[in-house]
């Protein structure tokens, strides 16, 4: 069963239902009940009591006439407050209750116009004619309220049904006052005066009494069901309904209609009236209003939590792209005005990916959120800190006296990022570079500065990570050149563009040409020949060295098979590796294509591998160089010394030759320095069974100087400069002519 006045909104009930206690907060006014119990018992049962049941004095007629005011002012205030604040969700019984009290207001005017001692209304005042009045009133009451109470269908909200309830009120009004104007007969006698009230009266106001429990039970029922304002509607209009009863207990007591039971009944029932005009008003007005506050509060909330999503990044708090982009413009509307500099500066974290792989997404997040902890720790109040997005942050420093003192920040901030963290538990410890752009020589706005300290950012990265570099206009320069060359590339392979050449390799002790390296050369259209010191790095960093590069093996390999059907003798073909290609899975089965297309014997193909293509994940690094091997490729160490390498790692790879850098071999005979180098590496290679090749052997006394080292073979200008395929026949006949060996 469903009745209720109060809220009918789930959210009402619900609402409050998580927090409220479990214990019931005692909502019915038991001891304003106790004390009108009490009241009426005494008068009832002490005799002074019943002395003053037939003092007239106690309830004059214009005592009645005030109290019956008051009260139909009430009942017309609850028709008013029910049917003028009702809303949307609100209970239809609300209205109900409305409509029943305009009628027992009027009813009750009727009532107050007829009673005892009051002018002609239409017809005579009479105790009799009050009486029906009266208790057409309370049963319109009582009706009212257990029909509210007993209403199981959902609320009414429609017009129509509101005007019916309205109309049928009106009509039982005016059915009340014709009858009892005009046919008082209708009526069994109530009251007989001297002897008091008839059986009829007393039976009547008996059955007000059951009526009013009935209601006073449902709504007993409704409180006990539900939680909060709902309950606190029910328990008013329960109390009215017992207030009620002991009001009609009063009027079946008394013998006088000006004694005190006159009195206390009327006292009663303004008292319930009272009660369940808080009970609409409770849920017309003050609820409604209550909740609305509730609503206008979280919607506030609601927008305020969109608006800095929009404006920050959830997971370190900081604010994102778009509010760094409007504090940037803010500060530079500042540094215009007080003729300083602003700092955009862009840092990128330097081993973020391999924390965030190893370690998990949840560590990998609790370290950008420490990182951003730090950053805004070590800059000052007024700067900015904000999140990019995966491992970028970007500062604005505000109001610079000069560069120098971006520097300053920066610098602090980087080594305050070196120094281990707690993340969750674990110390780890990270490093980043940085890229700072300067308003205004760097980029007048946002989007230039960003493009400088990017720029700048990468600059730093290049040139060996954790560090930070300020950007400039060569930077710039270089990196729209990289672009062209990159979309240059794109097309290259395609239009033939790559071309090889090949430098002789010579045993140093019988002079003999044992082998050619093969060196990309990258003639373009436009700018001529590309060096590949130039487009190589750029080709890496796009990915395009991988086809470039597997075209270089197939190349080089048909090229050492066309030689020697041309009867030249039979030369290693050392070529070049990029680690990128290096590290792809495909590489033994290009490799094995090229040899088979070709038909170059696999000890014929030497590959080139730089240090850093083997520095990382060694595990990975061994089986793949294992594999070559077993393929019987041969491979060698380019660049040796210029890297990092660990002898430990020559030991356990099975490298054939390494290859010793030109910077050491350059200025091998004039600096000692170089000379040390280069003999412990020709020692080294020695001692692990490696052969040694000398790069950029240019003149006479670098090449005996090798040959005492004990260097095993070298290549270089002296020997010979890379050169087109076709010219090679040439150079070696004219190599082999000259027959000194030694001395070219
Ligand atoms: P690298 O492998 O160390 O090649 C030797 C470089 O030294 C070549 O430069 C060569 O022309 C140069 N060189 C040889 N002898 C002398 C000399 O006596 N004096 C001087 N000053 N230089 C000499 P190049 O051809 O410009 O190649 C530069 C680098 O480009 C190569 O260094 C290699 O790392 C890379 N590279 C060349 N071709 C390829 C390729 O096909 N693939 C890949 N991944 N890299 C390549
Ligand atoms: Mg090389
Ligand atoms: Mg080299």
């Amino acid at each position: 069963m469903r009745s209720a006045v109060g809220s009918s909104a789930a959210a009402s009930e619900t609402g409050s239902g998580v927090l409220a206690p479990r214990a019931r907060p005692r909502i019915l006014p038991y001891r304003l009940l106790l004390v009108l119990v009490s009241v009426l018992l005494a008068v009832w049962l002490w005799p002074i009591g019943q002395m003053l049941q037939h003092i007239e004095a106690l309830f004059p007629v214009a005592l009645h006439t005030v109290t019956e005011f008051a009260a139909i002012v009430v009942a017309l205030l609850l028709f008013s407050v029910a049917w003028f604040a009702r809303s949307e969700g609100q209970p239809g019984n609300v209205v109900l209750i409305g409509c029943g009290f305009l009628a027992v207001g009027l009813i009750d005017l009727g009532h107050t116009l007829s009673y005892k001692g009051m002018p002609v209304f239409v017809t005579p005042a009479d105790p009799e004619k009050a009486i029906h009045f009266w208790l057409a009133a309370r049963y319109m009451a009582a009706l009212t309220l257990v029909l509210a109470a007993m209403r199981e269908r959902p609320p009414i909200q429609s017009a129509f049904v509101r005007h019916l309830m309205l109309a049928g009120a009106l009509g039982v009004t005016g059915l009340v006052f014709w009858i009892n104007l005009f046919h008082p007969e209708v009526w069994p006698r109530t009251f007989v005066s001297g002897q008091g009230l008839t059986g009829f009266k007393i039976v009547a106001e008996y059955g007000l009494i059951v009526l009013s429990g009935m209601a006073a039970w449902f709504y007993y029922e409704r409180m006990a069901a539900v939680r909060s304002s709902t309950a606190h509607s029910y328990a008013a209009l329960c109390a009215a309904c017992l207030i009620t009863i002991l009001s009609e207990l009063c009027f079946t007591l008394y013998a006088n209609v000006n004694g005190v039971f006159s009195l206390l009944g009327h006292l009663y029932k303004i008292i319930a009236y009272a009660y369940i005009f808080r009970a609409i008003f409770v849920t017309s007005v003050r609820d409604p209003y209550r909740r609305l506050r509730v609503e206008v509060q979280e919607r506030r909330e609601a927008e305020r939590r969109v608006e800095f999503l929009a404006y920050h990044d959830i997971l370190t708090q900081l604010p994102n792209r778009a509010l760094a982009r409007d504090r940037l413009l803010q500060a530079i509307a500042d540094a215009r005005r007080h003729q300083t500099l602003v700092a955009l500066v862009f840092i990128d974290l330097d081993n973020f990916k391999t924390i965030n792989d190893s370690l998990g997404h949840a560590r990998g997040d609790a370290l950008l959120q420490a990182v951003a902890g730090k950053l805004t720790a070590n800059v000052r109040e007024a700067d900015t800190v904000s999140r990019q997005g995966g491992d970028e942050f970007l500062l604005i420093l505000k109001d610079l006296p000069d560069i120098e003192a971006a520097g300053v920040i920066v610098g602090k901030l980087l080594e305050a990022l070196s120094e281990p963290m707690d993340v969750d538990g674990v110390c780890l410890s990270t490093s980043a570079s940085a890229g700072v752009a300067v308003w205004p020589s760097d980029g007048h706005d946002f989007d230039s500065l960003l493009r400088s300290a990017d720029t700048a950012m990468y600059r730093a990265k290049e040139e060996g990570r954790n560090a930070y570099r300020f950007f400039d206009e060569n930077m710039n320069r270089e990196s729209m050149e990289r672009l062209t060359l990159r979309q240059g590339l794109r097309t290259a392979l395609e239009a033939q563009q790559f071309a090889l050449h090949y430098q002789p390799q010579i045993d140093l002790m019988s002079g003999r040409v044992v082998g050619v390296e093969a060196l990309l050369r990258w003639v373009h259209p436009e700018w001529g020949v590309v060096p590949p010191n130039r487009f190589v790095p750029v080709a890496e960093e796009s990915g395009l060295i991988v086809p470039i590069g597997n075209w270089v093996i197939q190349e080089a390999c048909r090229q050492a098979v066309a030689w020697d059907r041309a009867g030249l003798p039979p030369l290693a073909m050392a070529v070049n590796l990029s680690a990128l290609q290096f590290k792809r899975g495909d590489l033994e089965s290009v490799l094995a294509d090229a040899l088979n297309q070709a038909g170059l014997p696999a000890e014929r193909l030497e590959l080139e591998l730089t240090e850093s293509s083997l520095v990382d994940e060694p595990q990975l690094v061994r089986a793949r160089l294992l594999s070559l091997h077993e393929m019987g490729v041969k491979l060698a160490v380019d660049d040796f010394g210029t890297g990092y390498s660990s002898l430990s790692y020559l030991k356990r790879f099975p490298v054939d030759r390494l290859k010793i850098d030109r910077s050491f071999v350059s200025e091998l005979v004039s600096d000692p320095d170089d000379e040390a180098i280069v003999r412990a590496i020709i020692q080294l290679a020695a001692s692990l069974g490696l052969k040694t090749v000398a790069e950029g052997v240019e003149n006479e006394s670098t090449r005996i100087r090798l040959q005492q080292l004990g260097c095993d073979e070298a290549q270089g200008y002296l020997f010979g400069r890379p050169m087109p395929a076709d010219a090679m026949p040439a150079w070696l006949a004219d190599w082999m002519a000259r027959g000194d060996v030694s001395a070219p």
